[in-house]
């Protein structure tokens, strides 16, 4: 009987799959129309700035012309406080509308598969890390806003990478103000001072690698407030991992 009702309930599981392949064709992540695959439509593809080619092994911001794994301008003037960072692609077109689809969409179905892009354009910078962890977001964002989407990212490359994952690992314990009239200073300091290591993690950081994960890294400042934080608090190194970098002048 027990048997039968197993039998009975894998042939149901295997229905319903069916019928909902049937109903809901796969959704371009972008645009959000109808596609064949899961993943991007033709249109979103050809719009999406894939980093495949050189880039700044610390902030993953694509290089034209220039050799692999050196610093872009930027990080030879500023030195980020993390090592290595990787994104997956350029925030403009197919990339910005996949960005704002999770953050302000409620499309945490795009989750996995943003991951699986994350997982594959951070492969270099995730070998040997012990701990997953997202920038964090203030309760009162977490509560309008209801998810983190920095940690939903963050809990799918934890998964597929088999590494612990600390969705809390840090704390923002202040409301930032906006920080577009911000200089690049003011923007720091903003951000280190909203951010801390959660107390209880204390021990479980010293001498660990984290990966720190977001959606989207602009400045790079919230990043590098969230990298000063671990290394405050005895993490051995920091690397960064985003699904999309702003890259001014291109
Ligand atoms: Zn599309
Ligand atoms: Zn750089």
């Amino acid at each position: 009987m027990g048997q039968l009702l197993r039998a009975t309930a894998q042939k149901g599981k295997v229905l319903l799959h069916h019928i909902g392949r049937g109903i809901y064709p796969p959704l371009c992540l972008s645009c959000s129309g109808e596609t064949d695959s899961a993943g991007l439509c033709a249109k979103c593809w050809t719009e999406t700035q894939f980093i495949t080619g050189h880039k700044c092994d610390c902030c993953g911001t694509p290089l034209l012309g220039d050799p692999d794994d050196v610093p872009c301008d930027n990080c030879i003037r500023y030195p980020p406080v993390w090592s290595q960072g990787r994104a997956v692609a350029v925030y403009s077109g197919g990339a910005r509308r996949i960005s704002l689809a999770l953050k302000h969409g409620d499309r945490l179905d795009m989750g996995p598969t943003l991951a699986r892009w994350m997982v594959t354009a951070g492969a270099d910078v995730m070998d040997g890390i012990d701990i997953v962890a997202p920038v964090p977001l203030h309760w009162t964002r977490m509560l309008k806003r209801r998810y983190n989407q920095a940690a939903e990212l963050s809990k799918h490359i934890a998964k597929v990478g088999e590494i612990t994952h600390v969705p809390d690992l840090l704390t923002r314990f202040k409301r930032t103000s906006m920080q577009m009239d911000m200089t690049r200073d003011e923007r720091f300091e903003n951000q280190r001072e909203a951010l801390k290591m959660t107390n209880r993690f204390t021990e479980l950081i010293q001498g660990k690698r984290i990966l720190m994960v977001d959606d989207v890294m602009t400045t790079g400042a919230t990043l590098s407030a969230c990298a000063q934080a671990c290394i405050s608090g005895g993490a051995a190194h920091v690397n960064v991992l985003v699904f999309a970098r702003v890259a001014r002048g291109l």
